[in-house]
């Protein structure tokens, strides 16, 4: 079997980017895909690891040079986008890929890739993705307001993907995402 590209999407909150990070750290040929993203980086946030931070001309340069595996405006405000290239070196390379997106995004690389598999991370309940938001503090109240509404929509959309997961505790939610990528 070729490598394959999976990806994983989920709303805010969900815990991506912690299962991610643990991923990472644990199977060293996975390559994540870098986003570039029109947004300002947070403080600790590293231009070219966390994301590519670029200005709005830059991204519309990428995009029309049909740099990017897909794109989106994210909670109606700044773009992100999977740049094409590292993706298709990496499967080139047999390293099995993961790309972290929203939904607007994982149904574009559907359309585009049909043999990528698409894997959703749930909350174990509303109540507890609301608790997360909160408790992580990172976004104001409007922020927050905003990112919910997203995540009902992106919550409607769960059955569209081909695998779900529930983040209930970080290291089951890993190993079942390893188990999906044939990392296990
Ligand atoms: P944040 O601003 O919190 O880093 O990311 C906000 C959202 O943007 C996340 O839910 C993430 O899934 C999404 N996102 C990050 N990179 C990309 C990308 O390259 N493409 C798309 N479509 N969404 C992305």
């Amino acid at each position: 079997m070729g490598a394959k590209l999976t990806v994983l999407a989920g709303p805010t909150a969900v815990g991506k980017g912690t299962v991610v990070a643990a991923l990472r750290e644990q199977y060293r040929g996975l390559y994540v895909s870098i986003s570039a993203t029109t947004r300002d980086p947070r403080p600790g946030e590293v231009d070219g690891k966390h994301y590519y931070f670029v200005s709005d001309a830059k991204f519309d340069q990428l995009v029309a040079e049909g740099k990017m595996l897909e794109w989106a405006q994210v909670h109606g405000e700044h773009r992100y986008g999977t740049p094409a290239a590292p993706v298709d070196e990496a499967l080139a390379e047999g390293r099995p890929v993961l790309v972290e997106i929203d939904l607007d995004g994982a149904r574009q690389i559907r359309a585009k890739r049909p043999d990528a598999q698409l894997v959703f991370l749930l909350p174990p309940s509303w109540d507890e993705l609301v608790s997360r938001l909160r408790g992580r503090g990172t976004e104001d109240a409007t922020e927050q307001l905003r990112r919910l509404q997203t995540a009902k929509v992106e919550l409607a959309a769960a059955d569209e993907f081909d695998v779900k997961i529930v983040n209930d505790e970080v290291n089951t939610a890993v190993s079942k995402l390893a188990s999906v990528m044939g990392l296990a």
